[in-house]
């Protein structure tokens, strides 16, 4: 039985579980750096604000549908965005378990804030029985780095290299289910590179 998020072998009291343990936590620490008065999501509202410096530029013209894939601040930040996506979730949760469909007070800050508290609430159930938990731990992710991106908070800290068997240095981030050395072919899992030496990271 392999976690379905990181592929890595299940310990034997989750045996069943949709994801391991460091998946859960993950997802939980993903969650929270989203909500909060210093949440990614209000830094991201902060910095569409008019007169904020790190606003970027309002595109004018087509009006295209941004893509599922990459989202601009303004899509991120509006309905449809961030908070409509995480909603979207806890309703096939609530449904899931068999709950009424969940309600949303207030505005699209204190509504992120309700949701992320119920995915957190919820998360313990979702990582042992939701059959599509991969799929919202990864959107998750994705999440977090667009809206990182968008306010300029990336830490590229969390980017590093650890080196292959061979020598070669593999880029990997904290989330990475795994990576395959293209130079000599070597297939790591999770685990298996956390314990593999560290580059020195690299010159800024
Ligand atoms: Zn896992
Ligand atoms: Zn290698």
């Amino acid at each position: 039985m392999q976690c379905t998020v990181c592929r890595n072998d299940l310990f034997e009291n989750e045996l069943n579980h949709q994801a391991c343990r460091p998946c859960t936590d993950r997802v939980d620490v993903t969650l929270r750096a989203l909500a909060g008065p210093d949440g990614l999501y209000a830094r991201l509202s902060d910095s569409l604000r008019p007169g904020s410096s790190s606003a970027g530029p309002v595109v004018s013209g087509s009006r295209e549908a941004p893509t599922p894939v990459r989202m601009g601040p303004l899509s991120l930040a509006a309905r449809g965005g961030v908070v409509t996506i995480l909603q979207t979730w806890l309703i096939d949760w609530h449904e899931g378990l068999g709950y009424r469909h969940p309600r949303w007070d207030g505005d699209l800050q204190q509504q992120c804030d309700q949701v992320v508290h119920r995915l957190r609430v919820l998360l313990p159930w979702a990582a042992e029985a939701h059959p599509a938990f991969d799929e919202f731990a990864l959107e998750l992710y994705q999440l977090r780095r667009q809206c990182e991106a968008a306010t300029g908070g990336e830490r590229p800290a969390r980017r590093f290299g650890v080196i292959c068997e061979c020598g070669t240095v593999l880029r990997i981030t904290l989330e990475s289910p795994g990576k395959k050395c293209d130079t000599c072919g070597a297939q790591y899992a999770l685990q298996d590179l956390r314990h593999l030496p560290l580059a020195e990271r690299r010159a800024a």
